[in-house]
């Protein structure tokens, strides 16, 4: 059987030292993965620098588009709202959530809203 070279390294991929890696990062939804791409060690390289750097810059559409993952949730994001200031996060889900919701007392009469 025909073995495949890492692309980075130039290493034969044989059974040992073969790994799976996605074809798009798995934290921007991608599923589809190959062992005839590059070595453990240089996916573990470029996964804890490139990918997770990568990973991070998308983290925002991926979850604003509720992106699935094999494993672990994207992290939320902080945000503010210029016009009114409020803080928020948006979820790994996609779903904005106030930080710290704000309550205000109306009088209106005899009424308190
Ligand atoms: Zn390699």
């Amino acid at each position: 059987m025909k073995t495949s070279k890492c692309y980075i390294c130039d290493s034969e991929i044989i059974k040992e030292i073969e790994t799976d890696e996605h074809i798009i990062l798995n934290a921007c939804g991608g599923r589809l993965k190959s062992k005839k791409i590059m070595c453990a060690k240089c996916n573990t390289e470029y996964g804890s620098e490139m990918d997770a750097e990568l990973a991070s810059q998308l983290n925002f559409y991926s979850n604003a588009l509720n992106v699935k993952r094999h494993r672990g949730k994207a992290q939320a994001i902080k945000g503010e709202l210029s016009a009114t200031g409020e803080k928020y996060h948006l979820q790994s889900d996609g779903k904005p959530v106030i930080s710290k919701p704000v309550v205000k007392e109306e009088v209106e009469g005899e009424k308190l809203k």
